[in-house]
Protein backbone atom coordinates (compact mmCIF):
# COMPACT_ATOMS: atom_id res chain seq x y z
CA UNK A 1 0.00 0.00 0.00
CA UNK A 2 1.06 3.39 -0.57
CA UNK A 3 2.33 5.58 2.07
CA UNK A 4 2.83 9.36 1.72
CA UNK A 5 4.20 12.16 3.60
CA UNK A 6 1.66 14.02 4.97
CA UNK A 7 2.40 17.80 5.80
CA UNK A 8 -0.06 18.51 8.07
CA UNK A 9 1.25 15.38 10.58
CA UNK A 10 5.12 15.86 9.16
CA UNK A 11 5.05 11.62 8.96
CA UNK A 12 4.54 9.46 5.90
CA UNK A 13 1.44 7.46 6.54
CA UNK A 14 -0.69 5.04 4.40
CA UNK A 15 -3.05 6.43 2.37
CA UNK A 16 -6.32 5.37 3.99
CA UNK A 17 -9.06 6.26 1.37
CA UNK A 18 -12.14 7.19 2.11
CA UNK A 19 -14.64 5.04 -0.40
CA UNK A 20 -12.24 1.97 -0.39
CA UNK A 21 -10.86 1.32 -3.68
CA UNK A 22 -10.99 5.12 -4.61
CA UNK A 23 -9.35 7.75 -4.19
CA UNK A 24 -10.12 11.58 -4.68
CA UNK A 25 -7.29 13.94 -5.58
CA UNK A 26 -7.39 17.49 -5.49
CA UNK A 27 -4.44 19.12 -7.11
CA UNK A 28 -4.14 23.30 -6.89
CA UNK A 29 -3.92 23.94 -10.72
CA UNK A 30 -2.70 27.15 -12.50
CA UNK A 31 -3.41 30.85 -12.61
CA UNK A 32 -3.90 30.96 -16.38
CA UNK A 33 -2.28 34.88 -16.75
CA UNK A 34 0.97 33.95 -18.73
CA UNK A 35 2.56 30.64 -20.48
CA UNK A 36 3.08 27.80 -18.05
CA UNK A 37 7.03 27.56 -16.59
CA UNK A 38 9.20 24.33 -15.55
CA UNK A 39 8.14 24.83 -11.94
CA UNK A 40 4.50 24.22 -13.04
CA UNK A 41 5.71 21.02 -15.21
CA UNK A 42 7.47 19.78 -11.65
CA UNK A 43 3.98 19.87 -9.88
CA UNK A 44 1.94 18.43 -12.97
CA UNK A 45 4.62 15.37 -13.71
CA UNK A 46 4.61 14.68 -10.07
CA UNK A 47 0.95 14.35 -9.54
CA UNK A 48 0.42 12.69 -12.71
CA UNK A 49 2.46 10.03 -11.88
CA UNK A 50 0.68 9.82 -8.29
CA UNK A 51 -2.61 9.19 -9.89
CA UNK A 52 -0.80 6.65 -12.46
CA UNK A 53 0.63 4.20 -9.69
CA UNK A 54 -2.37 4.75 -7.77
CA UNK A 55 -4.43 3.68 -10.68
CA UNK A 56 -1.70 1.00 -11.18
CA UNK A 57 -2.23 -0.41 -7.79
CA UNK A 58 -5.77 -0.60 -8.83
CA UNK A 59 -7.18 2.24 -7.65
CA UNK A 60 -10.21 4.32 -8.99
CA UNK A 61 -9.07 7.75 -9.03
CA UNK A 62 -11.21 11.00 -9.41
CA UNK A 63 -8.20 13.61 -10.17
CA UNK A 64 -9.48 17.28 -9.92
CA UNK A 65 -7.69 20.53 -10.68
CA UNK A 66 -8.47 23.55 -11.03
CA UNK A 67 -7.62 26.76 -13.58
CA UNK A 68 -8.22 29.89 -11.97
CA UNK A 69 -9.56 32.01 -14.50
CA UNK A 70 -10.05 35.26 -12.97
CA UNK A 71 -7.23 36.99 -10.52
CA UNK A 72 -4.86 40.28 -10.15
CA UNK A 73 -2.14 39.00 -12.15
CA UNK A 74 -5.02 38.40 -14.99
CA UNK A 75 -6.81 41.84 -14.60
CA UNK A 76 -3.03 43.40 -14.73
CA UNK A 77 -1.64 41.79 -17.80
CA UNK A 78 -5.06 42.65 -19.58
CA UNK A 79 -5.38 46.33 -18.76
CA UNK A 80 -1.65 46.69 -19.53
CA UNK A 81 -1.96 44.75 -23.15
CA UNK A 82 -5.63 46.57 -23.21
CA UNK A 83 -7.46 43.33 -24.23
CA UNK A 84 -10.35 41.42 -21.96
CA UNK A 85 -9.46 39.58 -19.06
CA UNK A 86 -11.31 36.73 -20.71
CA UNK A 87 -9.14 37.14 -23.55
CA UNK A 88 -5.71 36.73 -21.48
CA UNK A 89 -7.38 33.65 -19.65
CA UNK A 90 -8.02 31.98 -22.63
CA UNK A 91 -4.97 31.85 -24.56
CA UNK A 92 -2.98 31.39 -21.71
CA UNK A 93 -4.79 28.29 -20.72
CA UNK A 94 -4.36 27.10 -24.30
CA UNK A 95 -0.50 27.60 -23.77
CA UNK A 96 -1.16 25.67 -20.27
CA UNK A 97 -2.91 22.47 -22.39
CA UNK A 98 -0.67 22.47 -25.03
CA UNK A 99 2.70 21.81 -22.80
CA UNK A 100 0.79 19.46 -20.87
CA UNK A 101 -0.25 17.34 -23.84
CA UNK A 102 3.41 17.80 -25.02
CA UNK A 103 4.64 15.93 -21.86
CA UNK A 104 2.35 13.03 -21.95
CA UNK A 105 0.24 14.26 -19.20
CA UNK A 106 -2.77 12.80 -18.52
CA UNK A 107 -5.48 15.45 -18.48
CA UNK A 108 -7.39 15.57 -14.51
CA UNK A 109 -10.93 13.94 -14.20
CA UNK A 110 -12.39 17.15 -13.61
CA UNK A 111 -10.83 21.07 -14.47
CA UNK A 112 -13.11 23.27 -12.82
CA UNK A 113 -12.77 27.23 -13.26
CA UNK A 114 -13.22 29.48 -10.46
CA UNK A 115 -15.52 31.70 -12.66
CA UNK A 116 -17.94 28.75 -12.71
CA UNK A 117 -18.50 28.42 -9.01
CA UNK A 118 -18.43 32.27 -8.28
CA UNK A 119 -21.97 31.57 -6.83
CA UNK A 120 -21.05 28.92 -4.46
CA UNK A 121 -17.84 31.14 -2.83
CA UNK A 122 -20.37 33.75 -2.42
CA UNK A 123 -22.53 31.87 -0.81
CA UNK A 124 -19.47 30.09 1.85
CA UNK A 125 -18.46 33.85 2.31
CA UNK A 126 -22.19 34.19 3.63
CA UNK A 127 -21.95 31.47 5.50
CA UNK A 128 -18.54 32.35 7.25
CA UNK A 129 -20.38 36.19 8.01
CA UNK A 130 -23.40 34.25 9.82
CA UNK A 131 -21.24 32.18 11.76
CA UNK A 132 -19.02 35.02 13.62
CA UNK A 133 -15.72 34.05 11.80
CA UNK A 134 -15.27 36.62 8.56
CA UNK A 135 -16.36 40.47 8.64
CA UNK A 136 -16.94 42.96 6.27
CA UNK A 137 -14.59 45.82 6.05
CA UNK A 138 -14.65 48.80 3.07
CA UNK A 139 -12.89 46.61 0.59
CA UNK A 140 -13.72 42.92 1.12
CA UNK A 141 -14.95 40.30 3.40
CA UNK A 142 -12.26 39.25 5.72
CA UNK A 143 -11.61 35.64 7.60
CA UNK A 144 -11.00 35.74 10.95
CA UNK A 145 -8.38 33.78 11.40
CA UNK A 146 -8.29 33.86 15.43
CA UNK A 147 -11.53 32.20 15.11
CA UNK A 148 -10.42 28.85 13.52
CA UNK A 149 -9.19 26.18 15.95
CA UNK A 150 -5.77 24.88 14.69
CA UNK A 151 -5.06 27.93 12.80
CA UNK A 152 -1.48 27.33 11.24
CA UNK A 153 -1.44 23.14 11.66
CA UNK A 154 0.35 22.89 7.92
CA UNK A 155 2.79 25.56 8.88
CA UNK A 156 3.48 24.06 12.23
CA UNK A 157 3.45 27.22 13.63
CA UNK A 158 0.82 29.09 16.13
CA UNK A 159 -1.26 32.13 15.43
CA UNK A 160 1.13 33.96 17.80
CA UNK A 161 4.69 33.35 15.42
CA UNK A 162 2.22 33.32 12.22
CA UNK A 163 0.66 36.70 13.11
CA UNK A 164 4.65 38.15 14.15
CA UNK A 165 5.72 37.44 10.61
CA UNK A 166 2.82 38.84 8.53
CA UNK A 167 3.28 42.10 6.70
CA UNK A 168 0.72 44.53 7.75
CA UNK A 169 -0.18 47.43 5.36
CA UNK A 170 -0.93 50.82 6.24
CA UNK A 171 -4.66 52.04 6.89
CA UNK A 172 -5.25 48.28 6.88
CA UNK A 173 -8.83 47.64 8.51
CA UNK A 174 -8.11 43.80 8.90
CA UNK A 175 -8.33 43.00 12.72
CA UNK A 176 -5.16 40.77 12.02
CA UNK A 177 -2.05 40.81 9.84
CA UNK A 178 -3.08 37.27 9.29
CA UNK A 179 -6.81 37.40 8.52
CA UNK A 180 -7.26 37.21 4.73
CA UNK A 181 -10.05 37.86 1.93
CA UNK A 182 -12.32 35.91 1.33
CA UNK A 183 -14.38 38.30 -0.98
CA UNK A 184 -12.92 41.53 -2.81
CA UNK A 185 -15.29 44.18 -3.32
CA UNK A 186 -15.46 45.86 -6.76
CA UNK A 187 -12.90 48.42 -7.86
CA UNK A 188 -13.03 50.41 -11.32
CA UNK A 189 -12.66 48.74 -14.28
CA UNK A 190 -12.23 45.10 -12.63
CA UNK A 191 -14.79 42.20 -13.43
CA UNK A 192 -17.55 41.49 -11.34
CA UNK A 193 -20.05 39.36 -9.72
CA UNK A 194 -22.92 40.16 -7.42
CA UNK A 195 -22.96 38.77 -3.62
CA UNK A 196 -24.69 39.75 -0.41
CA UNK A 197 -21.32 42.14 0.17
CA UNK A 198 -22.00 44.13 -2.78
CA UNK A 199 -20.28 43.38 -6.55
CA UNK A 200 -16.85 41.90 -6.15
CA UNK A 201 -14.81 38.64 -6.98
CA UNK A 202 -13.87 35.68 -4.43
CA UNK A 203 -10.18 35.34 -3.24
CA UNK A 204 -7.66 32.85 -4.27
CA UNK A 205 -8.24 30.86 -1.37
CA UNK A 206 -11.86 30.37 -1.52
CA UNK A 207 -12.13 29.45 -4.97
CA UNK A 208 -9.81 26.19 -3.92
CA UNK A 209 -11.64 25.04 -1.03
CA UNK A 210 -15.17 25.31 -2.60
CA UNK A 211 -14.54 23.92 -5.94
CA UNK A 212 -12.51 20.56 -4.06
CA UNK A 213 -15.37 20.24 -1.34
CA UNK A 214 -18.16 20.75 -4.45
CA UNK A 215 -16.38 17.69 -6.40
CA UNK A 216 -14.63 15.40 -4.04
CA UNK A 217 -16.94 16.03 -1.28
CA UNK A 218 -16.39 16.85 2.26
CA UNK A 219 -13.07 14.31 4.11
CA UNK A 220 -11.50 13.65 0.46
CA UNK A 221 -8.87 11.63 0.32
CA UNK A 222 -5.68 13.97 -0.98
CA UNK A 223 -5.01 17.41 -1.51
CA UNK A 224 -1.57 18.29 -3.30
CA UNK A 225 0.24 21.38 -4.66
CA UNK A 226 4.00 22.85 -4.56
CA UNK A 227 5.21 23.23 -1.06
CA UNK A 228 5.07 27.34 -1.42
CA UNK A 229 1.28 26.86 -1.18
CA UNK A 230 1.27 25.46 2.15
CA UNK A 231 1.42 28.86 3.64
CA UNK A 232 -0.90 30.69 3.57
CA UNK A 233 -3.14 29.08 0.60
CA UNK A 234 -3.67 25.81 1.91
CA UNK A 235 -3.85 26.87 5.47
CA UNK A 236 -6.45 29.41 4.52
CA UNK A 237 -8.56 26.61 2.71
CA UNK A 238 -8.04 24.73 5.61
CA UNK A 239 -9.00 27.35 7.96
CA UNK A 240 -12.42 28.22 5.82
CA UNK A 241 -13.35 24.21 5.52
CA UNK A 242 -12.41 24.05 9.67
CA UNK A 243 -14.93 27.49 10.17
CA UNK A 244 -17.60 25.20 8.79
CA UNK A 245 -17.52 22.13 9.99
CA UNK A 246 -16.50 20.51 7.21
CA UNK A 247 -14.24 17.40 7.27
CA UNK A 248 -11.24 18.42 4.37
CA UNK A 249 -8.32 17.70 2.93
CA UNK A 250 -7.37 13.59 4.77
CA UNK A 251 -4.02 14.19 3.21
CA UNK A 252 -2.02 16.75 2.41
CA UNK A 253 0.79 16.12 -0.26
CA UNK A 254 3.11 18.94 -0.91
CA UNK A 255 5.84 19.00 -4.19
CA UNK A 256 9.54 20.59 -3.75
CA UNK A 257 10.45 23.53 -6.36
CA UNK A 258 12.54 23.69 -9.36
CA UNK A 259 15.80 25.18 -8.73
CA UNK A 260 17.96 26.99 -11.59
CA UNK A 261 21.58 27.62 -11.21
CA UNK A 262 20.97 26.94 -7.45
CA UNK A 263 18.64 28.98 -6.99
CA UNK A 264 14.57 28.65 -6.45
CA UNK A 265 13.56 29.71 -10.00
CA UNK A 266 11.22 32.55 -9.45
CA UNK A 267 10.12 35.63 -11.43
CA UNK A 268 11.61 37.67 -9.67
CA UNK A 269 15.01 36.23 -9.90
CA UNK A 270 14.56 36.42 -13.54
CA UNK A 271 15.59 32.54 -14.11
CA UNK A 272 12.08 31.60 -15.42
CA UNK A 273 12.06 29.02 -17.59
CA UNK A 274 9.15 28.29 -20.15
CA UNK A 275 7.99 24.99 -20.36
CA UNK A 276 6.66 24.93 -23.74
CA UNK A 277 10.67 25.97 -24.78
CA UNK A 278 11.93 23.07 -22.98
CA UNK A 279 9.78 20.38 -24.07
CA UNK A 280 10.13 21.63 -27.68
CA UNK A 281 14.15 21.98 -27.55
CA UNK A 282 14.50 18.57 -26.08
CA UNK A 283 12.90 14.88 -26.39
CA UNK A 284 9.47 15.64 -24.48
CA UNK A 285 10.16 12.54 -22.20
CA UNK A 286 13.48 13.83 -20.72
CA UNK A 287 11.78 16.29 -18.54
CA UNK A 288 9.33 13.52 -16.95
CA UNK A 289 12.35 11.45 -16.34
CA UNK A 290 14.28 14.50 -14.68
CA UNK A 291 11.41 15.43 -12.35
CA UNK A 292 11.36 11.87 -11.50
CA UNK A 293 15.08 11.33 -10.88
CA UNK A 294 14.72 13.53 -8.06
CA UNK A 295 12.24 12.43 -4.95
CA UNK A 296 9.11 15.03 -5.20
CA UNK A 297 9.41 16.23 -1.93
CA UNK A 298 13.37 17.48 -2.74
CA UNK A 299 14.59 20.29 -4.61
CA UNK A 300 14.69 20.17 -8.22
CA UNK A 301 17.62 21.42 -10.72
CA UNK A 302 17.22 21.79 -13.94
CA UNK A 303 19.99 22.37 -16.24
CA UNK A 304 21.12 21.86 -19.87
CA UNK A 305 23.40 18.83 -18.57
CA UNK A 306 20.88 17.09 -16.24
CA UNK A 307 18.35 17.37 -19.01
CA UNK A 308 20.98 16.24 -21.54
CA UNK A 309 21.83 13.08 -19.49
CA UNK A 310 17.77 12.10 -19.27
CA UNK A 311 17.28 12.27 -22.77
CA UNK A 312 20.66 9.45 -23.67
CA UNK A 313 18.63 7.28 -20.43
CA UNK A 314 15.86 7.33 -22.88
CA UNK A 315 17.61 6.80 -25.79
CA UNK A 316 18.84 3.85 -24.70
CA UNK A 317 15.04 2.73 -23.54
CA UNK A 318 14.16 3.37 -26.89
CA UNK A 319 16.59 1.51 -28.19
CA UNK A 320 15.92 -1.68 -26.25
CA UNK A 321 11.94 -1.45 -27.69
CA UNK A 322 13.64 -1.99 -30.67
CA UNK A 323 16.03 -4.79 -29.65
CA UNK A 324 13.47 -6.60 -28.38
CA UNK A 325 11.11 -6.32 -31.39
CA UNK A 326 13.82 -7.81 -33.26
CA UNK A 327 14.41 -10.50 -31.09
CA UNK A 328 10.32 -11.29 -30.61
CA UNK A 329 10.16 -11.28 -34.58
CA UNK A 330 12.74 -14.02 -34.62
CA UNK A 331 11.46 -15.50 -31.61
CA UNK A 332 8.24 -16.21 -33.34
CA UNK A 333 10.39 -18.71 -35.74
CA UNK A 334 12.03 -20.31 -33.01
CA UNK A 335 9.35 -20.34 -30.62
CA UNK A 336 7.56 -18.25 -27.73
CA UNK A 337 10.25 -17.18 -25.22
CA UNK A 338 8.33 -17.76 -22.24
CA UNK A 339 8.18 -21.21 -23.08
CA UNK A 340 11.60 -21.49 -22.25
CA UNK A 341 13.23 -21.61 -18.55
CA UNK A 342 11.30 -20.47 -15.67
CA UNK A 343 12.06 -16.89 -16.36
CA UNK A 344 8.80 -15.58 -15.46
CA UNK A 345 9.75 -14.87 -11.98
CA UNK A 346 12.45 -12.32 -13.69
CA UNK A 347 9.37 -10.45 -14.43
CA UNK A 348 7.68 -10.68 -11.32
CA UNK A 349 11.04 -9.87 -9.09
CA UNK A 350 11.05 -6.09 -10.74
CA UNK A 351 7.38 -5.84 -10.59
CA UNK A 352 8.21 -6.28 -6.67
CA UNK A 353 11.28 -3.95 -6.46
CA UNK A 354 9.04 -1.43 -8.32
CA UNK A 355 6.16 -0.79 -6.25
CA UNK A 356 8.48 -1.79 -3.00
CA UNK A 357 10.11 2.03 -3.93
CA UNK A 358 6.91 3.66 -5.00
CA UNK A 359 5.28 2.60 -1.73
CA UNK A 360 7.67 4.30 -0.12
CA UNK A 361 6.31 7.86 -0.32
CA UNK A 362 6.49 7.56 -4.03
CA UNK A 363 10.50 6.69 -4.24
CA UNK A 364 10.56 6.88 -8.03
CA UNK A 365 14.52 7.86 -7.58
CA UNK A 366 14.96 4.19 -6.17
CA UNK A 367 12.46 3.21 -8.81
CA UNK A 368 13.73 4.59 -11.77
CA UNK A 369 17.16 3.32 -11.21
CA UNK A 370 15.80 0.04 -10.53
CA UNK A 371 14.09 0.52 -14.09
CA UNK A 372 17.22 1.87 -16.02
CA UNK A 373 19.71 -0.93 -14.54
CA UNK A 374 17.29 -3.77 -15.94
CA UNK A 375 16.96 -1.76 -19.29
CA UNK A 376 20.66 -2.63 -18.54
CA UNK A 377 20.82 -6.06 -17.38
CA UNK A 378 18.63 -6.97 -20.26
CA UNK A 379 20.97 -6.16 -23.36
CA UNK A 380 23.49 -7.93 -21.15
CA UNK A 381 21.27 -10.75 -20.98
CA UNK A 382 20.27 -10.06 -24.96
CA UNK A 383 24.18 -10.16 -25.62
CA UNK A 384 25.04 -12.93 -23.88
CA UNK A 385 22.39 -15.31 -26.26
CA UNK A 386 19.73 -15.45 -23.30
CA UNK A 387 16.67 -13.84 -25.55
CA UNK A 388 13.99 -15.22 -22.97
CA UNK A 389 15.74 -13.81 -19.52
CA UNK A 390 16.41 -10.81 -22.19
CA UNK A 391 13.07 -10.80 -23.03
CA UNK A 392 11.34 -10.92 -19.87
CA UNK A 393 13.16 -8.58 -18.28
CA UNK A 394 12.83 -5.96 -20.82
CA UNK A 395 9.50 -6.26 -21.27
CA UNK A 396 8.93 -5.90 -17.63
CA UNK A 397 11.02 -2.68 -17.55
CA UNK A 398 9.17 -1.09 -20.08
CA UNK A 399 5.82 -1.90 -18.72
CA UNK A 400 6.83 -0.06 -15.63
CA UNK A 401 8.45 2.72 -17.23
CA UNK A 402 5.37 3.10 -19.10
CA UNK A 403 3.40 3.30 -15.57
CA UNK A 404 5.44 6.21 -15.15
CA UNK A 405 4.36 7.68 -18.39
CA UNK A 406 7.49 7.14 -19.72
CA UNK A 407 6.76 4.87 -22.82
CA UNK A 408 9.31 3.93 -25.48
CA UNK A 409 8.55 5.80 -28.80
CA UNK A 410 7.07 4.20 -31.34
CA UNK A 411 9.89 2.33 -33.28
CA UNK A 412 8.38 2.40 -36.57
CA UNK A 413 7.99 -1.04 -38.46
CA UNK A 414 10.21 -2.05 -40.80
CA UNK A 415 8.20 -3.69 -44.08
CA UNK A 416 8.93 -7.05 -44.99
CA UNK A 417 11.05 -5.64 -48.13
CA UNK A 418 12.97 -3.78 -45.74
CA UNK A 419 13.24 -7.03 -43.30
CA UNK A 420 14.18 -9.03 -47.00
CA UNK A 421 17.23 -6.51 -47.08
CA UNK A 422 18.43 -6.82 -43.81
CA UNK A 423 18.26 -11.00 -44.13
CA UNK A 424 20.20 -10.54 -47.08
CA UNK A 425 22.55 -8.20 -45.94
CA UNK A 426 23.25 -10.41 -42.45
CA UNK A 427 24.10 -13.42 -45.22
CA UNK A 428 26.48 -11.38 -46.74
CA UNK A 429 28.15 -10.45 -43.82
CA UNK A 430 28.09 -13.47 -42.32
CA UNK A 431 29.54 -15.05 -45.90
CA UNK A 432 32.10 -12.17 -45.52
CA UNK A 433 30.99 -10.67 -49.03
CA UNK A 434 31.54 -7.11 -47.31
CA UNK A 435 31.11 -5.05 -50.74
CA UNK A 436 27.27 -7.19 -51.12
CA UNK A 437 26.77 -5.84 -47.14
CA UNK A 438 27.63 -2.27 -48.47
CA UNK A 439 25.50 -2.09 -51.07
CA UNK A 440 22.81 -3.61 -49.09
CA UNK A 441 23.28 -0.91 -46.46
CA UNK A 442 23.22 1.75 -48.63
CA UNK A 443 19.30 0.57 -50.22
CA UNK A 444 18.39 1.06 -46.48
CA UNK A 445 19.92 4.17 -46.06
CA UNK A 446 18.34 5.24 -49.39
CA UNK A 447 15.23 4.51 -48.19
CA UNK A 448 15.69 6.25 -45.28
CA UNK A 449 16.75 4.05 -42.62
CA UNK A 450 19.42 3.93 -40.20
CA UNK A 451 21.70 1.34 -40.31
CA UNK A 452 23.62 -0.31 -37.37
CA UNK A 453 25.77 -3.43 -36.74
CA UNK A 454 24.50 -5.03 -33.32
CA UNK A 455 25.67 -8.02 -31.90
CA UNK A 456 22.64 -9.64 -33.05
CA UNK A 457 23.07 -8.54 -36.51
CA UNK A 458 21.69 -5.32 -38.76
CA UNK A 459 19.76 -2.71 -37.03
CA UNK A 460 17.57 -0.49 -38.63
CA UNK A 461 15.26 2.93 -37.55
CA UNK A 462 14.87 5.80 -38.58
ZN1 LIG B 1 -5.60 26.02 -4.56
Amino acid sequence: MLRLHDTATGAVAPIASRDPGAVGLYVCGPTVYGPPHVGHGRFVLVYDVLRRYLERSGYVVRHVSNVTDIDDKIIARAAAEGRDWTDVAAESEEQWWAAMDAMGVLRPTEVPHATDYVGEMADLVSDLVARGVAYETSDGVYLSCDAVEGYGLLAHQCLDSLRAGARVAVADEKRSPVDFALWKKAKPDEPTWPSPFGPGRPGWHTECVVMSLALLGDGFDLHGGGLDLVFPHHENERAQAVATGRAFARHWVHNGLVMVGGEKMSKSLGNVTDLAELVAGADPRAYRLLVLRAHYRSPLEVSPATLDDAASALARVDELARRIGRVERDAGVRGTPEAVGNVSEVGAAERAKFAEAMDDDLGTPRALAGLLGAVRRANVLLDGGDPAGGLTLARAALELLAVLGLEPRAAEQASDEVLGIIHRRDAARAGRDFAAADSLRAELEERGWIVEDGPAGTQVRR
